[in-house]
């Protein structure tokens, strides 16, 4: 049953900024090695390949059904989505992180068939402008709560970002969207201090890479140790030069849930924004360290996100956030991970309103037995 709509309150004007061109975007077949130029399975000749939206584990129906629970369950109503513009970004934007010759390849590749712009980073014809519209609406987001028309903003851009180096493209990112974003925040609004909280499950290797010498940006990033890229994001990766002590990593084990991660938060995420006195706040908001996905093994839940959210917002209500999508491929899981985070924003006033059974996540109710967070259990227990 749908709630009653009259029921939503929010106490923030939040933007909201989805396009249907981001679920066009194709990242290529689930079979392992197969170019989306050539449909060629190389590795996977033993296989089905798939085919169509579904190809990929980076595909768009994750993204999609996030914005139709929104709008479904009418939170959109309360939400700003006319606000931000919606554009794509030009080159000399995308040149705040990128080389040329690697901007110009991207857009030549994609006007023939696409390929692949470096590691796991497949596209079809068209993504170029996608991409571009993608890295567009980052950058006008932080235009509009800089300007304070916003006071927060979350961007459902396709492709993700935080991957992608100066002059590669990887883990289906093309443009770093959020490294783009906050390079404008310092270069043409004069921003003095932006600090980006990277919660993918996967190392944020590209936007390190943007700010690693510099003190301007603080880079956070909690992710799976290990996991992707291959070897990188170690707690020793604090930053070089003048931005040494800028670049936070926190890599988990496999298994860590809501409460290590709400400790991350607390121990180390908080403090480091309180040392730093960001005058911006960036979310890489991706929902693959969801108990659900296919390719972490974290076990968050939806709660677990929204607190994170919380957390982040509520460090210092002043201070202007938007949240730009990463990962996170559940299609099941994501959209409530994401309507959490929303309600966040906004500041929903959650005393009458009940989107979904007892507040737990879809398929949720089976997995409480292979609960990770057995410290506090036994603290608790315990009463230690
Ligand atoms: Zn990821």
């Amino acid at each position: 049953m749908l709630p009653s709509r009259s029921n939503l309150k929010v106490s923030r004007r939040t933007g909201f900024v989805a396009d249907e061109r981001f679920y066009w975007h194709h990242a290529g077949f689930i079979t392992a090695g197969c170019d989306i130029a050539t449909f060629n399975p190389t590795d996977g000749e033993f296989i089905q390949p798939n085919s169509g939206s579904q190809g990929y584990f980076e595909n768009e129906s994750t993204k999609r059904r996030m914005a139709s629970l929104i709008d479904v369950c009418g939170l959109m109503e309360k939400l700003d989505t006319s606000t931000v513009k919606k554009r794509a970004a030009m080159k000399e934007e995308l040149m705040l992180i990128h080389g040329r010759d690697y901007i110009d390849k991207v857009e030549d590749m994609s006007r023939r068939n696409g390929g692949d712009a470096g590691d796991f980073a497949f596209f079809g014809p068209g993504s170029y402008e996608i991409a571009a519209l993608a890295v567009g609406c980052c950058v006008e987001a932080v235009n509009s709560v800089l300007d304070k028309v916003l006071d927060n903003a979350y961007v459902l851009c396709r492709p993700p970002g935080h991957h992608a180096e100066r002059d590669k493209g990887m883990g289906f990112c093309l443009f770093n969207n959020i490294a783009i974003a906050a390079e404008h925040a310092i270069k043409v609004r004069g921003v003095k201090r932006v600090a980006i909280v990277d919660w993918d499950v996967h190392h944020g290797n590209g936007t390190q890479q943007a700010f690693f010498e510099r003190s301007d940006v603080m880079f956070i990033s909690i992710h799976q140790d290990n996991l992707y890229p291959p070897s990188s994001g170690s707690v020793n990766e604090i930053g070089a030069g003048e931005g040494e002590g800028f670049n936070v990593n926190i890599p988990l084990p496999p298994g860590c849930g809501d409460g290590a991660y709400k400790r991350t938060m607390e121990a180390v995420v908080l403090p480091s924004l309180r040392k730093f006195d960001p005058e911006l706040i960036l979310v890489s908001c991706g929902f693959d360290a969801g108990f659900q996905d296919p390719l972490g093994c974290q076990m968050v839940t939806s709660l677990g996100f929204s607190q994170m959210a919380k957390d982040v917002i509520s460090f210092n209500l002043d201070i202007p956030i938007v949240f730009c999508h990463e990962g996170g491929y559940s299609p099941e899981h994501v959209p409530y991970c994401g309507l959490r985070v929303l309600e966040e924003l906004c500041g929903l006033e959650k005393s009458n309103v009940k989107f979904y059974d007892d507040g737990l996540d879809y398929g949720y109710q089976p997995c409480q037995t292979w609960q990770e967070d057995v410290l506090q259990r036994v603290r608790e227990l315990h009463g230690l």
